[in-house]
C-alpha cells in the first residue's frame, strides 16, 4: 500500500496522487474492482475499455468518482496520440482487457487473439514510452488440460493450438512471451499474473461462466446446467482476494522475470459447486446435463507457493462466504432487471 509520504504535492499545495494508472478492461468484472481499489487508496485511474463484455453499471458506479476517467478504446488499435502524450504522468499500465468467459471469447476468436497479441503489444509500447510498470493478466488456461496437478508456474502446459479455446489460451501465451521479451530487453518492467477462476459481484449474469450460470439459474428457478458428468474440477477465488494479489504483484520488488499464479487452491468438482449453490439458494430446480465443451480442462488447482513467498499473499475469503456475498449481489441485480427493462 502506498503511504501518504509517497504522494506528490501539487503546484497549488493540494495533495496530488503521484502518477496515473491506465487500466485496460477496467469496466469488466475484475477490472472494475481493481479501479475501485486503486481509487480508494488515493490513486488516479484512466480506464480504457471497448465495452465488449463490460457491464454498463460497473462503469456508472466508477464514473462519479474523482480521479477516474474513461476512454472508450479497443486495445487492438493503436494507442491514441493524446494518451501517448500523457506518458510522463503514467506510472502503471494494467492489462485486463480480454473477454474471460469461454462462450464470449469464442464468439469472435480472431478479435480475441488480436486483443491478446496486438493489444498487449500496444500497451507494452505505451508502458515503454511512459517508463511505466506493466502488468498482464494471463490465465491458468496457459496450462491447458494439465497433466501435472496442482499447476506450478514451471509447468509448460498441455494446450491445443487448433481447438476453439486456442484464441484465448494461445493468445495469452503469446502475450506472456511479448511481456517477457520487453522485460529481457529492458524496454519495460513487467509483471505477469496467471489468474485462476475468479468470481464475485460485478460478474455479468449472462456471461456463461459456471458460477454466474448456476447462481442465476437457481435464483430464477431455471434448470441448473452441468456440463459433462460434473466431475471436472476448478478452484474458485473470490474477487477481493484476486485484486489484493494483483496489487501486491504490481508493487512487488523483484525483477518480474517469472509469472505468478494467483488463485484459491481449494479445489472442487462442478457437482460440489452445484451442491453449495443449491444449499445457499434453497432452489428445487432440476439439474440437467449438457455435453462437455471441446477441450474443457479436466482439473485445475493453482500451486500458489510462489505468490506466498514473493508477495506474502494467500486468499482469505472462504467459498461459503464468497458465494453468499455473490448470491446476494446477483439477487439484487436480478430483482432490478424488470425495472431496468421498463416492465
Ligand atoms: P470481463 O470480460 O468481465 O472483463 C474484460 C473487460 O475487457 C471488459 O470490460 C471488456 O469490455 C474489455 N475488453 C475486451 N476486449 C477488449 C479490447 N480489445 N479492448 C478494450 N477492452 C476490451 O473479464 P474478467 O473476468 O474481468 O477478466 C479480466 C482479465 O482477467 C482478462 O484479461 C482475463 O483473461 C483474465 N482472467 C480472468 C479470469 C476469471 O476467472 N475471471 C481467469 C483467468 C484470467
Ligand atoms: N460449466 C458447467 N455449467 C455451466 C457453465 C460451465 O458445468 O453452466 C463447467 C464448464 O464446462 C467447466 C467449468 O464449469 O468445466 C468451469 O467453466 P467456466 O466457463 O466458468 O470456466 P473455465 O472453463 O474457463 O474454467
Amino acid at each position: 500500500m502506498r503511504k501518504q509520504t509517497d504522494l506528490d504535492h501539487g503546484r497549488r499545495g493540494t495533495v496530488q496522487p503521484l502518477g496515473l494508472n491506465v487500466v485496460a478492461g477496467g469496466a469488466g468484472f475484475i477490472g472494475s474492482h481493481l479501479c475501485r481499489a486503486l481509487l480508494d487508496r488515493g490513486e488516479s485511474v484512466l480506464c480504457l475499455d471497448n465495452l465488449q463484455t463490460a457491464r454498463p453499471s460497473n462503469l456508472r458506479a466508477l464514473e462519479g468518482q474523482p480521479r477516474f476517467r474513461f476512454l472508450r478504446h479497443d486495445i487492438s488499435q493503436p494507442v491514441p496520440a493524446d494518451l501517448l502524450r500523457m506518458g510522463p504522468r503514467i506510472t502503471r499500465v494494467w492489462n485486463l482487457a480480454c473477454p474471460a468467459s469461454p462462450p464470449l471469447y469464442q464468439r469472435d476468436p480472431e478479435h480475441t487473439m488480436m486483443t491478446n497479441v496486438v493489444g498487449t503489444n500496444n500497451l507494452l509500447r505505451l508502458a515503454e514510452a511512459a517508463k511505466a510498470r506493466f502488468l498482464l493478466t494471463s490465465t491458468s488456461e496457459v496450462y491447458g488440460d494439465p497433466e501435472i496437478h496442482p499447476q506450478a508456474e514451471d509447468y509448460r502446459g498441455h494446450v491445443s493450438c487448433t481447438g476453439p479455446r486456442a484464441c484465448y489460451d494461445e493468445g495469452k501465451r503469446a502475450a506472456e512471451a511479448l511481456a517477457f521479451d520487453y522485460a529481457r530487453a529492458r524496454r519495460a518492467e513487467v509483471r505477469v499474473a496467471r489468474i485462476f477462476n475468479t468470481y464475485g459481484p460485478n460478474m455479468d449474469p449472462g456471461d456463461g461462466r459456471v458460477v454466474s450460470n448456476l447462481i442465476c439459474q437457481a435464483l430464477r428457478g431455471d434448470e441448473l446446467t452441468v456440463y459433462g458428468d460434473g466431475s471436472q474440477t476448478r478452484s474458485f477465488c473470490y474477487v477481493s482476494d484476486m485484486v489484493a494479489g494483483l496489487m501486491a504483484l504490481m508493487e512487488a520488488d523483484f525483477d518480474g522475470m517469472e509469472p505468478v499464479n494467483l488463485g484459491n487452491p481449494v479445489e472442487m468438482t462442478v457437482s460440489e459447486l452445484l451442491d453449495h449453490v443449491v444449499a445457499l439458494t434453497g432452489t428445487r430446480a432440476p439439474v440437467v446435463h449438457r455435453s462437455l465443451p471441446v477441450d474443457d480442462p479436466r482439473r485445475r488447482r493453482p500451486d500458489i507457493s510462489r505468490a506466498a513467498e514473493l508477495l506474502g499473499w494467500t486468499p482469505r475469503v472462504p467459498l461459503s462466504e464468497g458465494l453468499k456475498a455473490t448470491c446476494a449481489w446477483f439477487a439484487a441485480e436480478l430483482a432490478a432487471e424488470p425495472a431496468a427493462a421498463g416492465i
